[in-house]
């Protein structure tokens, strides 16, 4: 498949031809091509969100591997990491291979998932040898660190003592979430971290860390919408968010979708979660056409950085990266969920300077600015996609 495009190459914007299959084939500057898109804005690596849940299996009626991934692509994502809280969840072997099945046959985008922490040190072996990101370890797992402290694979902190959890919520107080970070050690990133200070001292000991636009855009935690875990915090953090920008490695969503009636419960007792894959890609490239941010650290914090981070070849457009591209456009418009089954998010009507036109995974168009298509992403960890990678290049 021949795309004309606009894109970055060598690190200027030129206007060429990319011939793009699982991976990009060839770059050249002439061509016949099957889709031209060269007027729908600059042709870019698609981003990666590590920090996802898609629900699904018994939690179907919340979203699905097919709604969340649909709304990823809407929102410029090209892929996505899972987190392993489903129900049932994904804390031993069995679980995780039909995790991992089930998301090769229905993801959009490409694809992995965190396991959760499993019962012993043989068990996390076992999962370390499947094609996961690695482990998630949450408040509650901190005890049982050690299981998967010995492995090479990467941790993902929610940055949180376990104490937070039986906290009220006015307690939470974020030193729960810096203490948190003295309990790991190893390759550890620290996500949705919710202040500057944590993001430092994550730094400071070696991690990576990431933010996300809730904890920063939010204006407090006033209803059962804007109810998420860590909490956002007072306006004083929120503001040095921003900071986050030049400091953090990456952003991500933690797209944590619940069902109306759901969100509908008393305060006390709704669940927590936001649903905002589709928002941070949009975002991110609206402070680059405010001069925000450059282009150059755009692309670190949505797709550069995260590939660093997990190990794995994206971000770049040369022939061997994979052909998971994202047509970003100047416009104004309204921010509002599409394909998610969840449709308030404290995001909605949120004015944007930036639009996803096209979004393209493994070489196919998967959103097209109207509709999005039943394209197969690929997990970049599995070892037939890597030897396939090098075969194409
Ligand atoms: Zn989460």
């Amino acid at each position: 498949m021949w795309y004309r495009a606009k894109f970055l190459y060598k690190g200027e914007i030129t206007e060429g031809c990319i011939n793009a299959f699982g991976t990009i084939v060839e770059i050249r500057k002439e061509c016949r091509p099957d889709l031209d898109l060269s007027n729908e804005g600059l042709l870019l690596p698609a981003s990666i969100d590590m920090h996802v849940h898609l629900r699904d299996w018994e939690q179907a009626y919340k979203e699905t591997v097919v709604t969340g991934t649909s709304e990823a692509v809407y929102g410029g994502v090209g892929t996505v990491i899972e987190m392993p809280n489903t129900v049932p969840p994904v804390r031993d072997y069995d679980t995780a291979v039909s995790r991992l099945t089930h998301l090769d046959r229905y993801a959009r985008t490409d694809f992995s998932l965190f396991a959760g922490v499993p019962k012993d040190r043989n068990e996390a072996e076992r999962m370390a040898s499947l094609p996961i990101a690695g482990f998630k370890v949450f408040p509650e797992d901190l005890e049982s660190f050690h299981v998967v402290a010995g492995s090479e694979k990467l941790k993902v902190l929610h940055p949180e003592v376990a104490l937070a959890n039986s906290s009220f919520r006015n307690m939470r107080a974020y030193w729960m979430e810096l203490a948190s970070l003295y309990l790991v050690h190893g390759r550890v990133h620290v996500t949705h971290s919710t202040s500057l200070d944590t993001i430092r001292l994550a730094k400071s000991l070696g991690f990576t860390a990431d933010f996300t636009m809730h904890h920063m855009l939010v204006e407090g935690e006033r209803d059962c919408l804007s109810k998420v875990n860590p909490p956002i915090r007072d306006a004083v953090q929120r503001r040095k968010l921003l900071l986050a920008f030049y400091e953090a490695d990456l952003v991500a969503s933690d797209h944590a979708p619940h069902a109306k009636e759901e969100k509908a419960m008393p305060y006390e007792l709704c669940p927590p979660g936001i649903a905002g894959v589709s928002f941070t890609t949009p975002f991110v490239f609206s402070l680059v056409f405010k001069d925000v941010l450059t282009l150059d650290r755009a692309l670190d914090l949505l797709v550069r950085n995260p590939a660093k981070v997990l190990g794995v070849m994206y971000g770049k457009i040369e022939e061997g990266y994979p052909s998971n591209f994202v047509v970003i456009a100047r416009e104004s418009w309204r921010y509002s969920t599409r394909f998610s089954k969840v449709t308030q998010t404290p995001f909605d009507l949120y004015p944007l300077e930036a639009r996803v036109n096209y979004t393209i995974v493994r070489g196919k168009v998967v959103y097209d600015g109207e509709d999005v298509y039943p394209v197969k992403g690929l997990n970049p960890f599995a070892r037939a996609v890597r030897v396939k990678s090098l075969t194409e290049a």
